[in-house]
């Protein structure tokens, strides 16, 4: 047993059983413990790859996304350039290079990470070195400068804790974690009744079977961004792996050296992830802020012209390096195995803002109308 599993237990044993959330906050993010507190998890070696680590092509093609946002908006002469969970700062080092192309677009940004893990934090610094001339980071999003802004989250949502609900015997119950018959860590439902809980899912799906899961996030920070959007204009994408639309089922997923793992062995040693409900997430529209999307991965990089940027990378490659960049390819925007079907893109933007390159065919919510 590792040193946050004897905390936890010890937890439970005088408080009783806690949320999926609190375990999930817990084993990403404990001060001491937490999975990225400790470590830089991403690559070959490590336990899992992401889009902007698989390519180079991700994150051009994302800093091309922002800069063409920011043309949109009016070339305003001051806007923050948000990433939210930037991970090894990839993303954000080959969406800055890709920027260039748009006179003014690098002068006018202010550059704000937000990212909770002091490891990674320390990566991006190095991975950002002499990008821009200043980088401010944030442990969250609430101390954001009160300015326009273009952010961008890519496997940021998926990380954030979810909340359980599980319905047994006609009735809805919170699944939670406490200790099982043989002392370890193990889910259960907590007896307290929630009478309510069917009023607040979709329509479409009640009256819910028993046996159906249902996964609730706590979408704080991405409201929070969506809100200051709303209040100063701006625009922000998140790309993630998950459902377009809501359904029942238990998503909670532990990876660890590039394999599935057991959510509640090694806690805090292991990645914690869930799928995102992206039709929650558009929910989070308001009366000034669109939701557009969520279009698949595929369908996103392909409209912003992935294709061609892999055509004159291979072009000016040496041969043994262009098969690598058709493999590429094939990961960002094929099917299974690739991402390019699970994987999905989703913006908000002001209602200023017109149609968003992308998203071209995309379903927009929120619109007034
Ligand atoms: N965007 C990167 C990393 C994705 S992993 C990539 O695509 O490679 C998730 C990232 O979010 C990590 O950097 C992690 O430390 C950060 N993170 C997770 N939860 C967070 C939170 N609540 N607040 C800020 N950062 C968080």
């Amino acid at each position: 047993m590792n040193a946050l599993e004897r905390e936890i237990r010890a937890l439970i044993e005088t408080q009783g059983p806690i949320s999926v959330s609190r375990y999930m906050a817990l084993c990403l993010a404990h001060p001491e413990y937490g999975y990225y507190s400790t470590r830089d998890p991403f690559g070959t070696d490590g336990d899992f790859t992401t889009a902007p680590e698989i390519s180079q092509m991700f994150g051009e093609l994302a800093g091309i996304w922002c800069a063409e946002v920011w043309r949109l908006m009016g070339t305003p002469q001051q806007i923050a350039l948000v990433e939210v969970g930037p991970g090894r700062g990839t993303l954000m080092k080959d969406a800055l290079r890709a920027a260039k192309v748009m006179p003014g677009f690098l002068n006018a940004i202010e550059l704000h990470l937000v990212e909770t893990s002091p490891v990674l934090q320390e990566k991006q610094r190095e991975a950002l070195h002499g990008a821009v001339s200043k980088i401010a980071w944030h442990g969250e999003t609430n101390t954001l400068p009160d300015t326009p802004l273009i952010a961008v989250g890519n496997e940021f949502v998926d990380a954030l804790p979810i909340e359980q609900y599980e319905k047994k015997a006609g009735r809805w119950h919170e699944r939670k974690i406490g200790l099982g018959a043989n002392g370890g860590l193990a889910f259960g439902l907590d007896p307290a009744l929630l009478p309510d809980f069917e009023k607040n899912l979709p329509r479409r799906l009640t009256p819910a079977p028993n046996g159906a899961v249902f996964e609730r996030r706590n979408l704080t920070p991405i409201a929070d961004i969506v809100g200051r959007i709303g209040k100063n204009g701006g625009a922000a994408l998140f790309v993630d792996y998950g459902h377009a639309e809501s359904g029942f089922s238990d998503t909670l997923q532990a990876v660890s050296g590039h394999d599935y793992a057991e959510p509640l062995e090694a806690p805090g040693e292991v990645d914690l992830t869930s799928q995102v409900d992206f039709e929650a997430l558009a929910a989070l529209a308001s009366n000034n802020v669109r939701a557009t999307g969520p279009l698949t991965q595929r369908d996103f990089l392909t409209q912003l012209g992935i294709e061609a940027r892999a055509e004159i990378l291979q072009r000016n490659a040496k041969e043994e390096m262009r098969d690598e960049i058709g493999t590429a390819l094939t990961r960002l925007i094929g099917h299974t195995p690739g991402m390019g079907e699970l994987f999905k893109a989703l913006a908000f933007a002001h209602r200023d803002l017109q149609a968003l390159p992308g998203f071209d065919g995309a379903k927009v919510s929120g619109e007034h109308s």
